[in-house]
Order: C-alpha cells, then structure tokens, then sequence
C-alpha cells in the first residue's frame, strides 16, 4: 500500500489569513494546492486545509508491477533495504528530474492524498527550480494534470522562496537569494516581480553527503550508508571550525574485512569532507556578485544577501559566507518552507501575483 506521512495537525503552515471572504470563492478555488516540488523534500499546502504534506522526494516501487509500494517517509525508511523485486530512490536526486515516471508517480500519489475529493478538480502553484527545461517542465506540469488536477501553474524557486522570506519582490531593489537544496543550489537576484540573475548548480546537500561517503572511505576504509553520511552532516558537519570540538559514532562496513563497523570521529573530519562541495558554492555566489549592475551591487551591499534551503542549516554556513564576500549573509527562519511559504502565498493570490509565474 503507498502512503505518504501526513502530520494530522497542520504543523508550522497554518492556512494563511485572509483579507476577503473565502467563502465568495467557489470551491474549486478553495481547493486550490501549492507544492514545492524538491529534490529531497516535497511539501503541499491547500487553501483553508494549511499545510498537508511535507516528505522525502523518495519512492519505493514494485518492479513486477510498476506500482508505487510506499512514498516519502515510509519510502526513505526502507531506502537501501529493499529486496530484489522492490526498488526505492529518489527520482529527482541527480538532476532536476532524473526519472520522469517516478517522478510522476510520486507526485501522483502525494497529490491523491491533498486532493479533496474526485469530484474537485483544484489548481497548484508549483514551486519548479529555475534551471528547469521546457521538457522538465511540460513532465511536471503532466504530471500534476494525470493527477487530476485542473491546471498547474509553475513559479521558480528563488522567486518562490523570496516570497516566502517576505522579501520586497515587487520593489525595484535587487533582493539576492541562495537556496541550497537536495540536489541543486539556485542563486538569483529578484527585482520589480522578475528575475535579473538566476544560476542553478547542482552542488548542494547530496553532494555534501557523497563528499562525506568518499572522505570516509578515504580516511578510515569505512562505508556509511548515504542517509547515515546525510545523518553526520547534519548533527556535526560545519563550514567554520566549532569552540569545542565534536565527535559522533559512524556506523558503517570496515571495507578490509566486510564487517559491520562502529567508530567515533571528529567534527574536523566531516569539515575536510565537505570543503569541495563548500567552495563550489562560495564560487557560483561570487559569480552571481560579479555580475551584478552596480544599481543592484548598492541595494545587495546594504541588505545583504538570503539564505534558503535545508543546506542553510549546515552550521556556520552563513557567517563563512559573510567572512568570504564581506556582506551580510541572513538565514531564513524555517528555510526548509521557505519555498512551500512563498507558492502558498500565490495560490492565496494568484490573481494579483501572475506576473511572478513562469508558465
Ligand atoms: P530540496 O528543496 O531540494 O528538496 P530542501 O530545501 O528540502 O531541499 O533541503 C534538503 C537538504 O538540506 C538535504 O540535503 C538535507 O541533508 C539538508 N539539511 C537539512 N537539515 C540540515 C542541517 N541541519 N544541516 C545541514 N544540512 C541540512
Ligand atoms: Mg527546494
């Protein structure tokens, strides 16, 4: 049976309030769903419901059939534990949209759960990352629409996220924007409801966790699972050496004997792993900088710069990057729904905030 996790109460999105009477809408627009479809999270909003779905971009699926077994957490949980017939990944991880039919079915099986009833055929907003092909996004938009749903109406994700930090978009102030996500890190620099500068990499949170795999196996001959590798990062990775230094257990297979393996290491270890991936980062924000008119270099010195994204939790993340540019790195609160937040804003307004749409 597929399922996807779904907290019963609205956890951090409650339904946005409104300046108008929702129930002046029909119910279709009341129906309305907004997702940021992202290569490690995946999250659903729905008008007057609040936030519905908020799980790993991961799907586990029956070979002999070609149907879904599990979706998002129950997926990331049998993740690399599954027999020959049942094979689990995570359809978007090496790219954009690495595998179109499993991306499909995830999305499909998520969206069932958010869909209110099968007589209500909703819009969405969805949240797509800016480096995104027409191919990429005609498969997105398909995809929601073999789900049932009405129309699907696609915003880019920095433009998406800024909305969600409630940046001023619409001003002519160029607001920067570094969203580090699973697969990909998307800088761009909004003004005036567009887009100036947008650059997508794919250098971001997996890369960090297959740079920690490879140093390990380096270092002390050990193999760690890659949600293991993902599991060390996030309780001591950092980009700024800590006060007091840190250790944790790694658990993995001593590659020597084959034999299942315990050892505890240092948080300078994790620091070297993740030093290539880092820099490339550093260098696409530097890029970004460089090529900015000297209007917007004013408006970027004096705001400074946004960061969004799971990977803006890594520690020291933002005041290495203030340390390396000179200017003022802010994390978002919450950068995990940064995204979700800001296509849920346009689906609230989808009138007003057309322009912001990529379609
Ligand atoms: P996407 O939009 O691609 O789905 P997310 O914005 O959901 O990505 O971020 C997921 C990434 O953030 C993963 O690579 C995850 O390991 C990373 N992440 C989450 N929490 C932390 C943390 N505390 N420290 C470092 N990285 C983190
Ligand atoms: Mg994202």
């Amino acid at each position: 049976m597929a399922s996807v996790s779904i907290p019963s109460a609205t956890p951090f999105l409650k339904p946005l309030q409104l300046s108008f009477n929702l129930r002046s809408l029909n119910p279709f627009q009341r129906a309305d769903l907004a997702m940021d479809l992202g290569t490690a999270n995946t999250l659903i909003y729905a008008r007057q419901r609040g936030m519905l779905v908020n799980a790993p971009s991961v799907v586990a699926v029956d070979e002999r059939t070609g149907k879904a077994v599990a979706v998002g957490h129950k997926a990331k949980e049998i993740y690399g534990k599954t027999s020959n017939v049942t094979r689990c990944l995570r359809p978007m991880k090496d790219g954009v949209i690495a595998d179109f039919e499993m991306t499909s079915l995830m999305i499909s099986h998520m969206l069932k759960e958010a869909r209110p009833s099968l007589f209500i055929r909703p819009r969405i907003v969805i949240g797509v990352p800016s480096g995104i092909t027409q191919v990429e996004k005609r498969a997105v938009i398909e995809a929601a629409l073999a789900s049932g749903l009405r129309e699907a109406i696609l915003v880019e994700e920095p433009m998406a996220a800024a909305i969600g930090m409630g940046l001023p978009i619409n001003k002519p102030i160029g607001n920067m924007v570094v969203d580090i996500g699973g697969g990909t890190t998307e800088v761009a620099i909004i003004a005036l409801n567009g887009t100036v500068y947008s650059r997508s990499i794919r250098v971001a949170g997996d890369e960090m966790d297959e740079a920690i795999q490879r140093h390990l196996k380096r270092l002390y001959g050990i193999e760690v699972g890659i949600f293991e590798a993902e599991r060390l990062k996030m309780v001591m990775g950092s980009a700024l050496p800590f006060s007091t230094p840190r250790s944790a257990l790694v658990y993995g297979r001593d590659i020597a004997t084959g034999m299942p393996i315990k050892t505890e290491i240092g948080d300078g270890v994790i620091r070297e792993a993740l030093h290539e991936p880092l820099s490339v980062i550093v260098s696409a924000v530097t890029d970004a900088l460089e090529s900015t008119s000297a209007e917007i270099a004013q408006d970027i010195i004096s705001q400074g710069i946004y960061l969004a994204g799971g990977g803006a939790l890594l520690k020291g993340l933002a005041r290495r990057l203030t340390d390396e540019t000179g200017i003022l790195f802010h994390r978002a609160n919450d950068p995990l729904s940064c995204v979700v937040r800001g296509v849920a804003q346009v689906v609230e307004n989808l009138k007003g905030m057309r322009e912001v749409c990529i379609n």
